[in-house]
């Protein structure tokens, strides 16, 4: 097979980038934006060692989970990259995905994976998203009108969007988008229009000179507050307070506007100093029976309502007692822990980073818990040679843990096997990772797993969250 090739393929599954996988011969092909069950005509874009890309020509005979993507930029954007398929398809997909995981990396036989908990709303789940300011992306019709001779004025590469998945120097323009509401993408537009027609100047990561760097919008799916926070690299109060005034009268449902200011040459959309234009500084959002304060810089789950659903799914694998006493690891700004709380003794969180300890502190404050406790510590040192935190602690009855993709260090899974608590919740965002620890764990210690809960986060994304339950094996 070569680069030009076309033939006609039957796609069998789905990778979690959304591409289609089709076999040929004895070869894999990846087939963009290919559904398991299409036949298509495709031609072969790139030829590799072990596999070969292509690109469908004619969907012969469309597969029943194949829908028409919602959003005009999809295939160029990169953020949603299964919109094309169906949802319930998805919900399976992802399900499947965990099981594969659990089966090839952890080699489980005969677990139960539950279906996904799938999303009420598949689109607008986001409570929080962050914008890019930079140079446009050309479309490829523009990059032609533009080979023809036809250019454009450089202030008319002025874009504020979603970074071009690989291009970190190139920002595709958005004017619609479906994953948080229609009041941030009226935002996000508004705000375009003023700083284009102020002509103030993009920060470049090539000279690292200008002014706007990122848009980020913050929105309760509960409260109905919304935070509007312009991250720059310095500091041009007139200019915020214009801002301010004007996105005030267009949207007036903004309940609070915020300028974070950042020097760094990092593109990450994170101050080292806040100044706050209206309002409190600060969203109000509620999860569970919880209220937390979330300002721009801290952490906070991004889809309210399944965040809900997945710490349910996570007290319900726990099966709690209320004599249980509950670590929390890697517990972030306490939301677990504050959600588990009320049904147990008492729960110990451990985090590596302080500032969201602190959110963690006040959080439960906030929430008149009185029963939590968090340690600020990496978990490789706090549960091996630091751990006097432990002995004004009760042993573990139940331990939570909810790592970041990377899984967690080996040294914490010899450590939590040897503190044998009765059961172990694995909340994961990546089944790879979490079937290999679970794989360790069992092999050190007489763990056995129970039922797998998927629960979809991120609906339209490769991405999912799994709760899986170990139980001590007793005698
Ligand atoms: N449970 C929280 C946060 C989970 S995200 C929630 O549901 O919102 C994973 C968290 O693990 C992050 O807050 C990260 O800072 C923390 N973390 C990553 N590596 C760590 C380590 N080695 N020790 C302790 N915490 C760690």
């Amino acid at each position: 097979m070569k680069r030009g090739d076309e033939l006609t393929v039957e796609i069998e599954s789905l990778t979690p980038e959304g591409a289609g996988v089709a076999r040929v011969d004895s070869m894999v092909m990846f087939v963009r934006d290919g559904v398991h069950g299409d036949r298509v005509r495709v031609r072969v874009a790139r030829v590799r060692k072990n596999f070969v890309e292509s690109v469908i020509l004619d969907v012969l005979e469309p597969s029943a989970s194949r829908v028409v993507p919602r959003c005009p930029y999809f295939g160029e954007c990169g953020g949603c990259r299964l919109q094309h398929v169906d949802y319930g398809a998805q919900a399976e997909f992802k399900r499947r995905h965990v099981l594969d995981a659990l089966e090839r990396i952890g080699g489980f036989r005969g677990i139960e994976v539950r279906p996904t908990i799938a999303a009420e709303s598949p689109y607008l789940y986001r409570n929080k998203m962050e914008f890019s300011f930079g140079e446009r992306w050309l479309a490829k019709e523009e990059l032609e009108r533009q080979m023809m001779g036809r250019n454009e004025a450089p202030a008319d590469r002025f874009a504020v969007g979603l970074h071009i998945p690989g291009r970190f120097d190139k920002v595709l323009d958005i004017e619609e988008c479906w994953l948080q509401s229609e009041a941030s993408v009226r935002i996000v537009n508004e705000v375009r229009a003023f700083c284009r027609g102020r002509s103030l100047p993009i920060y470049s990561t090539r000279t690292h000179t200008g002014y706007l760097r990122h848009l980020a919008i913050r929105q309760s799916a509960r409260t109905g507050d919304l935070m509007v926070n312009l991250v720059t690299s310095d500091e041009r109060p007139e200019v915020m307070q214009a801002l301010t005034d004007h996105l005030r009268t267009v949207e007036p449902s903004i309940t609070t506007v915020v300028n974070n200011i950042t020097a760094r040459k990092s593109q990450v959309a994170f101050g080292e100093t806040e100044t706050v234009y209206f309002g409190p500084g600060y969203i109000t959002e509620t999860l569970g029976a919880r209220r937390y304060r979330v300002s721009a810089n801290s952490f906070f789950q991004t889809n309210t309502a399944q965040a809900e659903r997945l710490y349910d799914a996570a007290r319900e694998a726990a099966e709690l007692r209320r004599e249980d006493v509950v670590y929390d690891l890697y517990s972030g700004t306490g939301t677990i822990a504050l959600h588990l709380a009320g049904a147990v003794e008492r729960v110990v969180g451990v985090e590596a980073i302080e500032a969201a300890v602190e959110d963690a502190r006040r959080n439960a404050e906030l929430n008149g818990v009185a029963n939590c406790e968090f340690v600020v510590g990496d978990l490789k040192d706090r549960l091996t040679r630091d751990t006097g935190w432990m002995r004004s602690q009760p042993a573990p009855s139940v331990v939570v843990l909810d790592p970041p993709r990377a899984g967690c260090h080996e040294g914490v899974l010899i450590a939590l096997a040897r503190l044998g608590p009765d059961r172990i919740v694995y909340v994961s965002c990546n089944p790879a990772t979490q079937a290999r620890d679970v794989q360790k764990l069992c092999s050190i210690a007489p763990y056995v797993p129970g039922a797998a809960q998927p629960v979809d986060m991120f609906p339209q994304t490769g991405h999912i969250e799994n709760v899986l339950q170990l139980r001590l094996r007793r005698g």
